[in-house]
């Protein structure tokens, strides 16, 4: 099963309204966190406050001490701390996702910009085998097949290091203790070819037809934002090149990322 993916444009204006938006979030979203950080240690002092004047009450007995163990049961006060800090807690987790999504979408932006130079294949390779290093090094699993002549490429050698994280982060995910990953370097006459091939869980037809959607992920809630194809994607368009995705149920998935040779 083979599916081959066509360039569009309308990657690249997804990519500029993505970005967008993106900028947009950032304000907002960066008083928020910071509003909520402050708030939660104001909490945490008016907390301390009450703990303290409760001793108080306790120390003074009678009819302070029952007043304020009252006053305690009438607005529930400490359930309500419970809760007050559960609340914070998941405003904490979820301003983290935004950001971690702002980030991705950011990626977006003038994903052909910036400054290019000569890549060459091998060293992209070693590069983001030693940035997911800490993803694989206990399975031992992923296994270069470093060609005898390098290949240089031209492009923005952070944007395709994010490239070929997204697809090696993604086959690391897709694959088993006891199953491999191979990345090879290949070449036609124009193109030089980056394969990452994995023996993972594969992809039904259906999986693979959404891929480049954005958001789209099959990964459970907190675990992916599904903007990496997509990123990826419109950075190798940016790039002249092409994606195609080769992927069976059960069998693997083996991701070639074509590009001109310098
Ligand atoms: P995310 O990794 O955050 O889910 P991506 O856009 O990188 O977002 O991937 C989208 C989906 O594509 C994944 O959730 C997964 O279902 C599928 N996918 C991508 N790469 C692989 C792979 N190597 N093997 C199996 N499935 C994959």
């Amino acid at each position: 099963l083979e599916e081959r993916l066509v360039s569009a444009d309308k990657m690249a204006m997804l990519g500029q309204l993505a970005a967008g938006i993106a900028h947009e979030i950032n304000n907002p979203i960066g008083y928020v966190r910071s509003n909520t950080v402050v708030a939660k240690d104001i909490f945490n002092d008016y907390q301390r406050a009450l703990e303290e004047i409760g001793n108080l009450c306790t120390r003074a007995g009678g009819e302070i001490e029952e007043q304020f163990t009252a006053l305690e049961k009438r607005f529930s006060l400490k359930d309500s701390a419970i809760e007050i800090a559960q609340m914070f807690d998941e405003s904490h987790e979820g301003i983290e996702r935004i950001i971690e999504i702002v980030k991705a979408l950011r990626s977006f932006s003038y994903p052909g910009s910036g400054k290019h130079t000569q890549i060459s294949a091998i060293e992209a390779m070693n590069t983001v085998i030693k940035l997911t290093n800490n993803l694989h090094r206990y399975r031992n699993n992923v296994v270069f097949e470093v060609p005898k002549e390098d290949v240089f490429f031209n492009g923005n050698s952070g944007q395709i290091q994010q490239v070929l994280m997204n697809f090696l982060t993604n086959a690391i995910y897709a694959t088993p203790q006891g199953k491999g990953i191979t990345l090879k370097v290949e070449r036609d006459e124009q193109n030089v070819i980056l394969v990452i091939d994995d023996e993972g869980e594969g992809m039904s037809k259906e999986t693979l037809s959404k891929i480049f959607t954005p958001f789209f992920t099959t990964k459970p809630p907190g675990e992916g934002t599904g903007l990496g194809m997509s990123i990826s994607m419109t950075i190798v368009e940016q790039h002249n090149g092409k994606i195609i995705i080769a992927s069976e149920e059960g069998k693997g998935t083996k991701v070639s990322v074509i590009l001109p040779i310098a």
